[in-house]
């Protein structure tokens, strides 16, 4: 039989995202926080020593909630219109054999809460509650690598859209602490286009809305600019 390893989580990461669609596609491309909070056994400062020297860590985690729908051989990468197929281990999609995956992250500050450390990240592209099985320092040495050739993802992905909020949007932000904070990540976020490729070049008046912290964000696309309608707090 084939080599077969469990798995444990070490910790679970915090972050607003409590549903996939509207996540960053890669780690680094939105200036969004996220917490990992480890777990009873690998929460001792300890385990930590000599991290805070380091500006940036790998997370190594499960896509947990695709598990389910298990894993395809060909996927279509968004950044391709979502009409050409690639090899899955010619991409970085969540549907793979293990569901195991990847991300760089910003290591802000290692905390102590309750006797338990945590880990303040930034540039996170993970749902709330995903499982972390590792933490690693990034080596620029090692990992950065110069002249390295990225097929068809070449280029980091641009800023497609405009970003405007109703007025209604605006005094509902107004109204929330983390107000200035939230504008801010959804301007962010709504830049980089979360519609399925296919819907992108198709006129509609079609409402999106994706949930971010304990709000509810509603949004519509028109001639390259994304208005928010309302942004609802008290999910
Ligand atoms: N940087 C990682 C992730 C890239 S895919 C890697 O290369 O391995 C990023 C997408 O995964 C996000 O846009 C989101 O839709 C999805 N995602 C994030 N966390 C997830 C989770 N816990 N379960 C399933 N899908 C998740």
């Amino acid at each position: 039989m084939a080599f077969a390893h469990p798995l444990t989580a070490v910790g679970y990461i915090r972050t607003p995202f409590r549903e996939k669609f509207g996540i960053p596609r890669q780690s680094g491309l939105v200036d969004v926080s996220g917490v990992v909070e480890m777990q009873p056994g690998f929460d001792k400062p300890e385990l930590f020593e000599g991290l805070e020297a380091f500006s940036h860590i790998w997370i190594s985690f499960i896509f947990h909630q695709c598990i389910s729908q298990g894993w395809r051989e060909q996927v279509r990468p968004p950044r391709l219109g979502g009409n050409q197929r690639k090899g899955v281990f010619a991409t970085r999609s969540p549907f793979r054999p293990n569901h195991l995956g990847l991300s760089v992250v910003q290591l802000d500050r290692i905390a102590l809460d309750q006797g338990r450390v945590c880990l303040h990240v930034r540039g996170v592209d993970l749902l709330d509650g995903t499982p972390v099985v590792d933490i690693k320092p990034y080596l620029p040495y090692a990992d950065r690598v110069e002249g390295a050739i990225a097929g068809f993802a070449a280029d980091r992905p641009q800023v497609l859209l405009d970003v405007v909020f109703s007025v209604s949007a605006q005094e509902q932000l107004q109204h929330l602490s983390s107000g200035k904070m939230l504008k801010n990540l959804i301007e962010q976020l709504l830049a980089l286009d979360p519609r399925p490729a296919y819907q992108r070049n198709t006129a509609t008046d079609r409402v999106y809305g994706m949930q971010l912290e304990n709000c509810n964000v509603r949004w519509r696309v028109a001639d390259d600019v994304a208005v928010v309608i309302t942004v609802e707090a008290g999910q």
